[in-house]
C-alpha cells in the first residue's frame, strides 16, 4: 500500500508532536509511531522544563546559557544553546496557552523548582528554574500536544514501525513502515521526513528508559550514510531505584532530598562543596559510585540512600506523588518514613544524528545538508547538551528544536514537489521479514540482548578504560556475527513483537559499537565520559565533536569543531 503526505514525522514524543503542531494548516502532516502516541517515552518525564522566568527568585537567560555550557563540559555548541535558552520563556507561555496545567506559586504564577547544575550569578548558588506540573510534567505536555494534533487533523499511523527510508538520488522521499496490527508493509511518500525517534537507553541493563527506547532512528540514519555525533556521551542519572533502575526524578533533590552513605553522611558536600546534592548529574553519579567502590554503600551493597523524610508528608505527597508511589509499589518502602535506596541508571544519550539549529540533518563534518531529512529530540544532536545534559533541559530542547524543525520543513516543502519513490525499499523489507520468519535460527533474541546489555554496563557505563572498551567492542562484534543466526519463533502476522525485537536488536548492536568506538578514541575525561586511564579533560586535543561514520570498511571516527561564542573553557567545579 502507498500513501502520500507532504511531511512525515517518525515519532510521537514531544519533539515529533511539537513539530507536527507547527506544520498543520500549511502542509499535510502524518505522524508514524511504533507505540500508541501517548505511550511515547516523553510521557515518563517527571521533573520539569527549564526557563529563566524568575517567578520564584531572580533569574536571567544569560545564567541559563552559562550553566548549560558549563554543564556540557564546554562541548555544547554555544550558538545553539543561546537559541534554546532565549526561547525558553516563550515555550512555557505557549504551553500554558495550549492548556498545560503547570503547578503554581501561592500568588498564581507558574511554579519553579531547583534542578542540578542550574544556578544564579554564574554558578554562585542554585536557582529555581524548572517549571513543573507536580511530577507528571511530560505526561501533561504530551497529552496537550496530542490534543492539539487531533484538533488540527494530523494523520496518525499508530503502532507502525518504520523499517527504512526511500531515497530519490540523495533526497529522502519517504519511509517504509510495518503495520504491527496486520503485519502488512506500507510505503509512505513525503517531501520531508523528520526523525523524532527518541533515545537508546535500552542498550544498557540498568536503565530508566522504557522498552521503546532502542535508538531506531539513529541507526536508520547511520545505515544510510549519516554519521552519528558524540555517541560516547551517555548520561547515567544518579538516582535510579535500586535494583530496578526506575527513575527517582532529580525533582526529589530539587525539593530538598539529600544523598547519604552508610554512615548517614551527606557525602556530596565533599564532591561539590557549593551546590552539593544539586551538582550536575555526571558529577553526582561518579560520587555515588565512588562511595560504593570505597565501601561506603549501604550495608556494603551497591546503593546509597536518598533521604526525603525531613521534607514532611504534605510536601512529599503534593510535589512528588508519582515518584513516591513508585517506591511504595516496587519496593514496599514509604519515603515519608524511610530513605530510598538508589544507584545510577542509564538515562539519556547526549549524542545522536547531527543537525543544524533548524533540524536539517548534516551528513559530514563540513556541515553539508542531507536533503529531505530532518531530526529533533533525543535522537538528534544539535548540540545543546555536549558532554553532559542538565536536568530539565531535554524537554526544552524537544520543544524549541521540534518547533524549529517544523518551521524549516514547512518552508522547504513549499519550495519543492514530491520526488519519485522506488518500489525497491519496500521489496527489500518484504524479503527481509520473510527471511526472518523462516524458522532457522539457533540464536535467541533475548539472550543476545541480555549479553549486549551486560557488556555495555561493564565496558561503556560511568567509568571506562581502554582495556574494557576494547573487550566490549570485540564482544559486540561477536554478538553481531551471532545475530546473523537469530530466529523468530512466533510466526504470526498480527502484533508479532518478537519480530520487532529482532529488528530493534540490530539497531542496538550498531549503536553499542558506535558508542564504544567513540569512547575508545576519546582519550580524556569530559562530562559523562570518564576514562580511568585519562582522568583529565584535554581541551588541546579533544575540544571537538566526534562523528562515527559507517564506511565500507566498517565504522570510522572523525571530528568537527565545537562552536564557542561567549564562554571560554575553564575548570568545571560545583
Ligand atoms: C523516566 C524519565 C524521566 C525524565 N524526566 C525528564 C524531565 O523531567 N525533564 C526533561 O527535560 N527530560 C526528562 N527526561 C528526558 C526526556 O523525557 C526524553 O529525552 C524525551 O522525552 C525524549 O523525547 P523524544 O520526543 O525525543 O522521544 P520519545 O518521547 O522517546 O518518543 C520517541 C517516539 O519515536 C517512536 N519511534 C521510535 N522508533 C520508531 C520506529 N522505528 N518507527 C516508528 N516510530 C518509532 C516511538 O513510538 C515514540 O513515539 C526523562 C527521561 C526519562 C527516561
Amino acid at each position: 500500500m502507498n500513501f502520500t503526505h507532504d511531511i512525515i514525522i517518525v515519532g510521537a514524543g514531544l519533539a515529533g508532536l511539537r513539530a507536527a503542531v507547527e506544520c498543520v494548516g500549511q502542509a499535510d502532516v502524518a505522524v508514524v509511531s511504533k507505540v500508541l502516541p501517548t505511550r511515547s517515552h516523553s510521557g515518563a518525564a517527571q521533573g520539569g522544563i527549564t526557563a529563566a522566568l524568575g517567578n520564584e527568585e531572580e533569574d536571567r537567560w544569560e545564567w541559563h546559557h552559562f550553566d548549560t555550557v558549563k554543564g556540557s563540559d564546554y562541548l555544547g555548541d554555544q550558538d545553539a544553546i543561546e537559541i534554546m535558552v532565549r526561547d525558553a520563556p516563550r515555550v512555557i507561555y505557549e504551553l500554558e496557552h495550549m492548556g498545560v496545567p503547570f503547578s503554581r506559586t501561592p500568588e498564581g504564577k507558574i511554579g519553579q523548582r531547583n534542578f542540578g547544575g542550574h544556578t544564579r550569578d554564574y554558578g554562585q548558588r542554585p536557582v529555581k528554574r524548572a517549571c513543573y506540573a507536580a511530577d507528571r510534567t511530560g505526561r501533561v505536555v504530551l497529552d496537550t500536544l496530542y490534543d492539539q494534533c487531533l484538533r488540527h487533523d494530523v494523520k496518525f499511523y499508530p503502532e507502525h514501525y518504520v523499517l527504512s527510508f526511500s531515497f530519490d538520488r540523495e533526497r529522502c522521499t519517504g519511509v517504509v513502515a510495518y503495520d504491527l496490527a496486520t503485519g502488512e508493509l506500507l510505503s509512505l511518500q513525503a517531501k520531508a521526513v523528520l526523525l523524532a525517534t527518541g533515545g537508546c537507553g535500552k542498550i544498557y541493563r540498568t536503565t530508566s528508559n522504557g522498552f521503546a527506547s532502542t535508538g531506531d532512528g539513529m541507526s536508520l540514519a547511520y545505515r544510510s550514510g549519516i554519521p552519528l555525533e558524540d555517541m560516547e556521551f551517555i548520561q547515567f542519572h544518579p538516582t535510579g531505584l535500586y535494583p530496578l533502575g526506575i527513575l527517582v526524578s532529580e525533582a526529589a533533590r530539587g525539593e530538598g532530598g539529600l544523598l547519604r552513605n552508610r554512615f548517614g553522611e551527606r557525602f556530596m558536600e565533599r564532591y561539590a562543596p557549593t551546590v552539593k546534592d544539586l551538582a550536575a548529574r555526571d558529577v553526582v553519579s561518579r560520587a555515588i559510585l565512588t562511595e560504593i567502590r570505597e565501601k561506603r554503600g549501604i550495608d556494603g551493597k551497591d546503593y546509597v540512600h536518598l533521604d526525603l523524610i525531613h521534607l514532611g508528608k504534605e510536601k512529599i505527597e503534593e510535589r512528588l506523588w508519582e515518584i513516591t508511589s513508585f517506591v511504595r509499589i516496587y519496593l514496599g518502602i514509604d519515603p515519608v518514613y524511610e530513605p530510598i535506596p538508589v544507584q545510577p541508571t542509564c538515562h539519556y544519550i547526549m549524542g545522536g544524528i547531527p543537525t543544524d539549529v533548524d533540524g536539517r540533518v548534516l551528513k559530514d563534518e563540513k556541515g553539508s545538508v542531507a536533503p529531505g531529512l530532518y531530526a529533533a529530540g533525543e535522537c538528534a544532536c544539535v548540540s545543546v547538551h555536549g558532554a553532559n545534559r542538565l536536568g530539565c533541559n531535554s524537554l526544552l530542547d524537544l520543544l524549541v528544536f521540534g518547533r524549529r524543525s517544523g518551521l524549516a520543513m514547512k518552508n522547504d516543502v513549499l519550495r519543492y514537489g514530491h520526488g519519485s519513490i522506488s518500489a525497491e525499499p519496500l521489496k527489500r523489507m518484504e524479503s527481509r521479514i520473510k527471511d526472518l520468519l523462516v524458522p532457522k535460527g539457533k540464536e535467541k533474541v533475548d539472550s543476545l540482548r541480555q549479553k549486549m546489555q551486560s557488556m555495555m554496563m561493564e565496558s561503556g557505563s560511568v567509568f571506562r578504560n581502554e582495556e574494557g572498551l576494547k573487550k566490549g567492542i570485540e564482544e559486540i562484534r561477536t554478538l553481531k556475527e551471532r545475530y546473523q543466526e537469530v530466529g523468530v519463533s512466533n510466526q504470526k502476522k498480527a502484533f508479532n513483537y518478537e519480530l520487532m525485537e529482532v529488528i530493534e536488536l540490530e539497531h542496538e548492536l550498531d549503536l553499542s559499537e558506535a558508542i564504544l568506538l567513540s569512547a575508545l578514541h576519546r582519550r580524556e575525561s569530559r562530562g559523562a565520559h570518564w576514562r580511568e586511564d585519562f582522568p583529565h579533560r584535554a581541551d588541546r586535543y579533544y575540544l571537538k565533536h566526534s562523528l562515527v561514520l559507517l564506511t565500507v570498511k566498517g565504522p570510522e571516527v572523525r571530528y568537527k569543531p565545537v562552536k564557542i561564542t561567549k564562554f571560554q573553557p575553564e575548570a568545571r567545579v560545583y
